[in-house]
């Protein structure tokens, strides 16, 4: 029986493509229970700045992150970046490639799905975005919304799922420059949800060996199993475990916020693995 989750170190904003305002999400984790949450958007740091304003009078401590696309093997894989400092160079450089090809693969997508039939136009992807950094869930509601699909869930399963006609994969940096860019900002690395949707356990001991800090075991999408099997390794090799529900809105995630996550101990262990000078938010409550 694992320990009641205090911090939920994986969730996502209106700033890539969740539902929740960093207001919302903060209200959201409160009435969870948690003390902390980590922001981790796809591909962007642009939604931090509001979430620390929101945190301010929400009583939750805030942790910056990230969560950026990459690949390994040809197989795609997320890497999380904890305690980062959003300002760093690299990882901005990083950040901006990212999001253009984001850009342009969602029209591809938009084009295939004229092709099959189911016609939406980019300007209705753009406006389900809005502000965030374009991605599939963004593309599924704007077919729901066209009434080319009965529900978000079955756009990926018809159309955009990995295995979908209308699939596109994204050009995304390679693990071990994910990993140097999160290191290079004074964060910690956690590979996200491994095991799930194309990682295999030899990729994980792959990534493991690129300097990662920390693998997820706790998250919706991981079965019991998968997670025993990923405690067992992280313990194995060194490794300190995550968790988190990887929020993103009511009707667009797995499982509920204040169900996934990780324990005082966990968060207090990831803490010590970071670099001794940096000076952390989210340090407060451990
Ligand atoms: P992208 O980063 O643009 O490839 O989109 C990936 C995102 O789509 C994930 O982070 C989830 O938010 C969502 N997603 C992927 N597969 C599914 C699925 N089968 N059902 C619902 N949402 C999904
Ligand atoms: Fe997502
Ligand atoms: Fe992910
Ligand atoms: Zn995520």
């Amino acid at each position: 029986m694992k320990a009641e989750p205090v911090a939920d170190l994986h969730t996502h904003t209106s700033y890539s493509d969740s539902k929740e305002t960093p207001e919302s999400l903060l209200q959201r984790a409160r009435n969870a229970g948690l003390h902390t949450i980590a922001v981790t958007d796809h591909d962007t740091v642009t939604g931090l700045e509001e979430s620390f304003a929101a945190a301010a009078h929400s009583g939750i401590e805030v942790v910056p992150g990230v969560e950026l696309s990459c690949r390994h093997k040809s197989v795609e894989v997320h890497i999380l970046g904890l305690w980062i400092d959003p300002s760093d160079t690299v990882l901005v450089e990083i950040i901006r490639k990212i999001e253009q090809s984001r850009f342009e693969r969602a029209q591809k997508m938009v084009e295939r799905l004229r092709g099959l039939g189911a016609t939406i136009d980019f300007c209705d992807v753009e406006s389900v975005a809005g502000r965030g950094v374009i991605g599939r869930p963004h593309v599924a509601q704007a077919l729901v919304d066209r009434g080319r699909v009965e529900s978000f869930h079955s756009a990926f399963r018809l159309y955009i799922g990995r295995e979908g006609p209308a699939y596109v994969r994204k050009i995304s940096i390679t693990a071990s420059e994910a990993i140097r860019a999160v290191h290079a900002s004074g964060g910690l690395a956690v590979m996200a949800h491994p095991l799930v949707g194309g990682p295999q356990r030899e990729h994980v001991r792959d990534i493991a060996a690129m300097g990662l800090d920390a693998l997820e075991v706790d998250h919706p999408k991981l079965t019991t199993d998968e997670s025993q099997w990923l405690r067992e390794y992280a313990a194995a090799r060194g490794l300190a475990v995550s968790g988190g529900s990887d929020w993103h809105g009511e009707g667009w995630s797995e499982g509920e916020m204040g169900d996934y996550g990780v324990s005082d101990t966990e968060l207090r262990e990831l803490f010590t693995r970071l670099p001794v000078n940096q000076t952390m938010q989210g340090g407060k409550n451990v």
